[in-house]
């Protein structure tokens, strides 16, 4: 056997610790070197002189727990032979543990009253009581010397905590300090420890201080690494210049303005202003515009694709989904009115034309849309993103806006931007709030500019939970109020979290994050479903109204003729899945009625209800649950009813989603680099760690004299290529 004396950070882990050890950490906890141990940093501490509070110790959950043994007692197993032993432990509050432990012969000497040791094992409950059965136990005396804390670490079944901390330790024993990539002048500057202090801290801490100084140290690491991966793409993007779009006096988005038929607001002037003054640099603009539903992006990106068309160019717009490219189509039409009958009888004399690129086309029509893309006649282009970016070509693209898209990943905007000598700019534009510390870094890449304020005249949305379990009588009251907003003259959208049809297979449209829309408890009922709750309404409590389907699985042209429809006033009510959260616009829709809202994200809720109050008659958005009051799930349907503040929502869903959720994982099998980083705690160190990876990187494009650096952003997000990930969030 080889003695192994000096370890660096890739030597693997077999070696200096033992065989047996090894094998548990690289298949259990996917820890194959030094590194991988050393970055595997405990989840707590425990004060070794206080116990572990039993009390918040969640059924389902491993744990580790500091915990004094009260009680042991021996008796015979009633069904087969053999003993077993109960041991009572406490927290010393007066709440307690039984833990279970068969055969344990060996136990006997060790487990006596006054013992304290560390229990790890699965909490369940026996008769009303919280036990661990056959939890693993380390008397804490022997596993840390007389260090204040004991660290524990995320473990599993097998390998417990104090395993892991006993290779921590003989690792760290054997490893030099590694080269710190934190330049000095940087450490210095923001008061940071070296690398290898950090790490023997954070598993080894003498203070709470140490502990403090430790994390945010290695909390910086990853905040620069991940600035570091989108510093360098920024530099990327900007490398192949764009053709610039000058404003041209006498062109079409002058005559535009003059036949509006309202003012901008002045966050539309604003956002209007940056953009001009982008597409009018040959530095390619990527910028983020973020406005509240109904906030008027359409009008702000139109003016956009106008300020190219003057120049010669054209313009293509993105929608997620054909409906919404449709009526994207449909609306440009509208507002541009003469200024796009281009050739057409009546069409002004500098007009340009909107040509919809759509999958369901026939044939001919579809040929004839890719010709007036490839010849320049059509000035806009309105299509999917799959249409578009596999199928067109352009005469010159100069400018993307892709619509009601904030997933929209790294590589798909690679993509749009094409391979043509100039880049074409790109606009992303979303409804969805979009937090700061979200914006630094899953948008890391992009310019974010928002629209605040919504244009005056539209009407308040008032929201009401509908707690139909415990009241049924407020669904009869839903169904009147339904009646009586048509009776009115208006229209209603009932949404449903599945679609429904089919035997049992989850079908749940959730255009966003399954995860972020609360769904998927297991032994609840199955969510509404479009297919069974549209007819129950026709034939029950709506008999009498035209009710119409949508949802993701109608063919396109179908789906598009449900939503002309609807628009047009022939139908009453629209049963729908979340197809209709982004974009659709029916000005006399007036209340929107939302089944099993709490299978639905907070964001997404507030998406959807968007949708209605867009013309002059106030809207009403009735949140149906059968969650019970008290229930946390109840509580944020609270919160969408009490607020109309997107921001605020979209902060409280940060809150409730895991961070990973957020920054999203890794790839195939690989550990994602960020452990510590939080989007809700750390936001001063990622605003500090952009103004510096920017500055690094601008001195530096290649980090080719931080080769620290280099190393660390491979570590935080895969390759800088792979920065691709922050967008699946
Ligand atoms: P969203 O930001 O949700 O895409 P839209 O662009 O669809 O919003 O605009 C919502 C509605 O507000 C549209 O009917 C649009 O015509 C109208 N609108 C946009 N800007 C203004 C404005 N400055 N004044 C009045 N109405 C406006
Ligand atoms: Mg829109």
């Amino acid at each position: 056997m080889t003695v192994v004396t000096q370890v660096d950070l890739d030597t693997p882990l077999l070696g200096p610790i033992g065989k047996k050890a090894a094998d548990a950490l690289s298949t259990k906890l996917g820890l194959h070197t030094v590194g991988d141990l050393v970055r595997h940093y405990p989840r707590r501490y425990v004060d070794r002189g206080k116990l572990t509070d039993i009390a918040g110790l969640e059924l389902g959950e491993h744990v580790t727990v500091l915990a004094e043994v009260e009680k042991v007692t021996m008796r015979d197993m009633r069904h087969r032979r053999g003993k077993l032993m109960q041991v009572v432990i406490t927290d010393g509050r007066g709440r307690r543990l039984d833990c279970t432990f068969f055969n344990p012969y060996k136990l006997k000497a060790v487990m006596v009253p006054g013992l304290r040791a560390l229990f790890s094992g699965q909490v369940s409950r026996f008769r009303d009581k919280l036990q661990l059965t056959h939890p693993e136990f380390e008397p804490i005396e022997e596993s840390e010397g007389v260090r204040p804390f004991v660290s524990i670490y995320p473990a599993t079944q097998g390998f417990d905590s104090w395993q892991i901390a006993r290779c921590v330790r003989q690792v760290l024993e054997l490893l030099d300090d590694p080269t710190d990539p934190l330049p000095e002048s940087l450490r210095r500057a923001e008061g940071l420890s070296d690398l290898g202090r950090a790490l023997r801290r954070i598993h080894m801490p003498e203070t709470e201080a140490d502990q403090y100084a430790a994390k945010n140290r290695l909390v910086w690491d990853e905040a620069m690494g991940v600035q570091l991966a989108l510093a360098l793409r920024r530099k990327r993007a900007v490398q192949r210049p764009a053709a610039a779009n000058p404003h041209v006096p006498g062109g079409l988005l002058e005559a535009f303005d003059a036949r509006l038929p309202y003012t901008l607001t002045a966050g539309q002037r604003s956002v209007g202003a940056e953009i001009a003054a982008d597409l009018a640099s040959e530095t390619p603009m990527n910028r983020l515009v973020q406005g509240d539903v109904g906030a008027g992006k359409t009008v702000v990106a139109l003016r956009a694709m106008l300020q190219v068309v003057d120049s010669g160019r054209q313009a293509a717009m993105l929608a997620p989904t054909e409906v919404l490219a449709a009526q994207h189509a449909r609306s440009l039409r509208s507002l541009l009115g003469p200024l796009a009958q281009a050739g057409e009888l009546g069409g002004a004399e500098q007009a340009t034309r909107v040509t919809l690129l759509s999958g369901s086309l026939p044939a001919a029509a579809k040929k004839k849309a890719l010709l007036e893309a490839q010849s320049g006649e059509a000035g806009i282009v309105v299509g999917t993103h799959a249409l578009i970016q596999d199928r067109v070509g352009f005469a010159e693209l100069g400018l993307v806006v892709v619509d009601e898209q904030h997933r929209f990943g790294v590589e798909q905007r690679d993509a749009l931007r094409g391979r043509g000598e100039k880049a074409p700019h790109l606009l992303v534009m979303t409804a969805t709030p979009i937090p700061r510390t979200v914006a630094m870094t899953v948008y890391g890449d992009l310019e974010v500019s928002a629209l605040r304020e919504l244009p005056g005249g539209r009407s308040p949305i008032a929201t009401t939970v509908v707690p139909a379990g415990e009241k049924p009588t407020w669904l009869e009251r839903v169904w009147k109020r339904i009646h009586e907003e048509v009776a009115a003259g208006h229209q209603v959208y009932i949404v449903c979290p599945r679609v429904g049809g089919d035997t049992g297979k989850d079908d749940t449209e959730f255009p966003d994050d399954p995860d972020d829309a609360g769904a998927g408890t297991d032994e609840r009922r199955a969510p509404l479903a479009v297919l069974e709750v549209a007819p129950q309404l026709a034939e029950g409590p709506l008999a009498g109204l035209r009710i119409g389907v949508l949802h993701g699985k109608l063919p396109p042209d179908e789906k598009d003729a449900v939503m002309r429809a609807f628009d047009a006033g022939e139908l009453d009510v629209l049963v729908a899945t979340t197809v209709i959260e982004v974009g659709v616009d029916v000005p006399n829709s007036t209340a929107m009625v939302i089944m099993d809202a709490d299978r639905f994200g907070l964001s997404q809720l507030h998406q959807l209800r968007g949708r209605v109050g867009r013309g002059s008659a106030p809207g009403v958005c009735l949140l149906v649950t059968d969650m019970p009051a008290g229930t946390t799930a109840r509580e944020r349907l609270d919160a969408v009813a009490s607020t109309t503040d997107g921001f605020e929502l979209a902060r409280m869903d940060l809150e409730l989603r895991r961070e990973g959720d957020v920054l999203g994982s890794l790839q195939s099998g690989r550990r994602s680099g960020l452990r510590l980083l939080s989007l809700l705690r750390h936001e001063e160190i990622i605003a500090k760690a952009r103004v510096r990876a920017t500055e690094i990187v601008d001195g530096d494009p290649g980090l080719v004299r931080h080769p620290g650096l280099h190393a660390l952003v491979a570590e935080t997000v895969g390759d800088e290529e792979r920065a691709a990930y922050l967008d699946k969030a």
